[in-house]
């Protein structure tokens, strides 16, 4: 079992930002910006690369809750970055998909 389902089971404490039956966002506990949020499905997909035709919803409320959050936390002005690891080489540690929302600094590109 994945620490973030472990985190969806109320097992481990997590500073959460937003919930609903579908979704968790949470804050990252280790951040790589000022503000590092990780944004959930409570379904168990792997990640994008694992999803399919039956995961559409959920995927887009993925992205809408990452938004949301975002504005939330007053990023949508100055701009902000989601991410979705996938897969080892992909830089992919926890096997539950998961979109960090990265903002409060400027981002560089290319990523590392
Ligand atoms: P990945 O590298 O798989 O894309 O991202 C995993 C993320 O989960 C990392 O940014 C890491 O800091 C975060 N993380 C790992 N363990 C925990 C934890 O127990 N609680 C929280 N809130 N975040 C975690």
């Amino acid at each position: 079992m994945t620490i973030f389902q472990r985190i969806i089971d109320g097992e481990i404490p997590a500073d959460k930002v937003f919930e609903d039956e579908e979704v968790l966002a949470f804050r990252d506990i280790q951040p790589q910006a000022p503000t590092h949020i990780l944004v959930i499905p409570k379904k168990p997909i792997v990640s994008v690369a694992h999803a399919d035709s039956g995961d559409q919803a959920v995927l887009g409320r993925l992205l809408l809750v990452a938004a949301e959050v975002a504005r939330q936390e007053g990023l949508s002005e100055h701009g902000y970055r989601l991410v979705t690891n996938i897969g080892r080489g992909g830089g992919q540690r926890f096997d539950l998909l998961h979109v960090h929302v990265l903002g409060g600094r400027q981002m560089v590109w290319p990523p590392g």
